[in-house]
Formats: structure tokens, C-alpha cells, sequence
């Protein structure tokens, strides 16, 4: 095959054939294909679209360029669960755990968090000595025993999108639906879970900024999955602010284990049982959502959730105590608070914005090098709409350097609107698919 043909006919807006897309990926994935064609090929996509014959075939090309993980020796319905990412997202801390501790098998393969804040794995690495490097067989112990187990992301999954997504980042082609559909599913696919639910956020601090678009993004990601033979749903929630109030990664843990302890509720509690409702009635596990819910609450209130994730933490070198004592978690040297300029209703928290301070205060990587301090973040004492007085606390900064904890205090004021009136409500769960 001739890729230079290949890339007139993408750029023509034609339709590409399965063995076409099956040759390139291949030919990519072992060095056959230079970058430059590549590139060439990704922006017609990116300019031309791609059907969904031609999504799906890409995915399944991506999905067999590497190895697949096979779980069907372990009992129990496997399921895995997907965030495109967003501040203060505590998800998969407060979920899997119940899930798991309702029988359900949650193994995450996580990346690290690069910008804003830390990734799921940054996050469970504030518990001293927490480690990630499992061996097959230490992952599938824990996966068999305690049913819930995260590591990093295997290096022979999906090859091809770690170099095709390598090149979108320098190439001006992360944001087009089919490269994003097939990139986030060949790597849901590889890891074999019956189950997979997919978390598309929607706001200032998503991938998606619009409704629109993450709606389109849900919508796709549905059919692949549906058609690569999974049970797939996803849901469009808001990320216009960020969820629950922690950003940060011990102050993100202890966020999750206060749920986890029922002593939290709002939209992290209502995010995890929603998308933990869409995988107990796939699954078959609840008869609906309702007996799903009682389910989950059900896990929390006996204690059995918080146990899960303790387990977790022990069979992964951490200390479990700090689970039931978070003080142990890393605490920050300086706590400032920041003080409402004047009365109103907040209007407007942005969640990019907010993600950015966090990383300024070295709670996120500027590069793939840095380190992230567990200890430093926010704490959000007003959410969207909540009424504020002058002078009272609109968050709580944590900070290890108190220059930069000053510098947050000044930053936060920034990423906060205080209007004359509340603002008008919105759904935090959008959409459903
Ligand atoms: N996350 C991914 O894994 N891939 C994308 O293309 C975008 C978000």
C-alpha cells in the first residue's frame, strides 16, 4: 500500500478501507511510516472526520498493534471506568472501592496527572510508600482478592497510541473526535474489562468545553464501545467548576475518604453513584438505578468501601492507617485563607483556572519531570451559587512555600466571580448515554 495515496484520499474526504487503516497503523506502530506522513494523515483527519466504520476499524487497529490483558479467569464482572479529566476529579477513588467491595472488579490502569493536578496514581501516592510497578501476577492477585487494583500504564497496550498521540500533541490534531474516540477505546478495549463507563466532562477545565462537543465526543465513544462487543455507557457532567471541593492530591484523598466515610455528599457522592449505577445495571447487578444506589450506599454506611480501599493501600505498599487516620496523609506548612472581596453569590469558579493555581503551588507537573508535592492545594469553601459575605472564606489554600501560597491567595481571587444574584442552576450530570 501506498500511504502518500493514502493521505489524497483522506484529504479528498474519502473513506478509508479496514485493510488500509490496518496497514498504516501497523506499518506506523513498527517505524515503517515516518512521522511526517503521519502527521499529514492525522490532519486530514482531523479536517475530513472519519465514519464510523472507519472509527471503529482505527480503534481495533490500535487495539491489536500491542498486547490485551484477558481476565476471564477471574470470577466476577470486570469493569472499568473512564474521565477525560478534570480538576479535582477524586472519581475513581470513592467509586472503585464501593464497586469493589459490592464484587464488582475494578482494575484501573492510570496514567500520571501532566499540568494541572496529579493523576489517580499521583493522588494514592501520597500514602508513603504507595507503589504502582505491580507485576502481572501481584495485579492479578489483588484484582481476584480485593477486587479493586491500579497501576500504571502497561507498556506493550496499545503502542500505537502512545506514538499517535505523541505526534497529535506536537501536531496541532489532539481535538478531533475520531483520533480521541479511537485513542480513549483501543486502550478501555485492551484491559478486558465486561463493563465500561465513561465520565465525559464539559466545561472550563475539560478537554470539551462545550456541552455540544462533549456530547458528540459520549455519543461516539458509546458506539465504538457498544461495537467492539462491550456493554458502554457515558455520562456529560460539569467541569465548568471543580468537583467536590479538594484540589490536590492528599487533599483530594481525604475528599474521598470523607465520602468514603459518609461524611460528604454533593456531586462527588451523586457523580459515583450515577456512573456506579450504569455499571451495576449493565453488569446485571441491580435490577435499576434505584436498587443500585441502595447498593452503594449500602457499601459506604457498613464500611465495607472504606475497608476496600485500606486493602488496596496495604496490598500496594502504602500505609492503611492514614485511611482511617488522614492526618497521617502529607499537611501542608502554611493554611491561608482568602477572603471574599464583598457580598453576593458566586457566580463563577473556573476550573481551569483553579487547576492552574494548583500546580503553581506544586500540586501539578509543568513537565514530565516534575515532582508533584502531595501536601499543597485548595479547599473550596464556596461552590457555584452558594451566597458569601464580604470577608468571609472563599477557600483555603495549602502551601509549602509561603511566597507562593500568597501568590495562590491573589490567583484564586482571579478565578472566582462574585455576582449581585444567584446564578441560574444547572444540571451537573448533563447527558446521558
Ligand atoms: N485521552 C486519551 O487517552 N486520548 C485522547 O486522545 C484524549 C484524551
Amino acid at each position: 500500500m501506498n500511504m502518500v495515496e493514502l493521505i489524497e484520499k483522506k484529504r479528498a474526504g474519502g473513506e478509508l478501507r479496514t485493510e488500509e487503516i490496518r496497514w498504516m497503523i501497523r506499518a506506523y506502530t513498527d517505524g515503517e511510516l515516518p512521522d511526517y506522513q503521519m502527521s499529514a494523515m492525522l490532519m486530514a483527519i482531523c479536517f475530513r472526520g472519519m465514519t464510523e466504520r472507519e472509527t471503529l476499524d482505527l480503534t481495533l487497529a490500535m487495539l491489536h498493534s500491542g498486547d490485551t490483558l484477558d481476565l476471564s479467569d477471574i470470577p466476577g464482572l470486570k469493569a472499568d471506568k473512564h474521565s477525560t479529566g478534570g480538576v479535582g476529579d477524586k472519581t475513581s477513588l470513592v467509586l472503585c472501592p464501593i464497586l469493589a467491595a459490592l464484587g464488582v472488579k475494578m482494575s484501573k490502569m492510570s496514567g500520571r496527572g501532566l499540568g494541572y493536578t496529579g493523576g489517580t496514581i499521583d493522588k494514592l501516592e501520597s500514602f508513603p510508600g504507595f507503589r504502582c510497578d505491580l507485576s502481572e501476577e501481584e495485579f492479578r492477585k489483588n484484582l481476584r482478592e480485593i477486587g479493586f487494583v491500579i497501576t500504571g500504564q502497561a507498556q506493550d497496550l496499545c503502542p500505537a497510541d502512545k506514538k499517535l498521540y505523541a505526534l497529535r500533541d506536537v501536531t496541532g490534531t489532539v481535538s478531533s473526535i475520531p483520533l480521541i474516540v479511537s485513542s480513549i477505546m483501543s486502550k478501555k478495549l485492551a484491559v478486558g474489562a465486561d463493563v465500561i463507563v465513561l465520565d465525559v466532562k464539559t466545561g472550563s477545565g475539560a478537554f470539551m468545553q462545550t456541552d455540544e462537543d462533549a456530547a458528540r465526543l459520549a455519543a461516539e465513544l458509546v458506539k465504538v464501545g457498544r461495537a467492539a462487543g462491550k456493554k458502554t455507557r457515558a455520562l456529560v457532567t460539569d467541569m465548568d467548576e471543580p468537583l467536590g471541593f479538594a484540589v490536590g492530591n492528599a487533599l483530594e484523598v481525604r475528599e474521598a475518604i470523607d465520602v468514603l466515610r459518609g461524611e460528604s455528599a454533593g456531586h462527588l457522592l451523586e457523580l459515583c453513584l450515577r456512573l456506579g449505577g450504569c455499571i451495576l445495571t449493565e453488569g446485571g447487578l441491580a435490577a435499576d438505578e434505584k436498587q443500585a444506589e441502595e447498593m452503594m450506599l449500602g457499601a459506604v454506611k457498613s464500611g465495607a468501601a472504606l475497608e476496600t480501599l485500606a486493602s488496596l493501600v496495604r496490598a500496594q505498599g502504602g500505609d492503611p492507617a492514614a485511611v482511617y487516620e488522614p492526618d497521617r496523609l502529607p499537611r501542608a506548612a502554611f493554611v491561608l485563607e482568602v477572603p471574599a472581596p464583598r457580598d453576593g453569590w458566586i457566580s463563577r469558579l473556573t476550573a481551569n483556572e483553579i487547576g492552574r493555581v494548583c500546580m503553581h503551588l506544586g500540586g501539578g507537573r509543568e513537565t514530565k519531570e516534575s515532582a508533584i508535592d502531595p501536601a499543597v492545594g485548595l479547599l473550596l469553601r464556596k461552590k457555584v451559587g452558594d451566597p458569601v459575605c464580604a470577608g468571609e472564606s472563599l477557600a483555603q489554600i495549602h502551601a509549602n512555600d509561603p511566597e507562593k501560597g500568597r501568590a495562590a491567595v491573589e490567583a484564586y481571587l482571579r478565578c472566582c466571580e462574585i455576582g449581585d444574584a444567584a446564578p441560574e442552576a444547572k444540571p451537573f450530570v448533563r447527558r446521558v448515554f
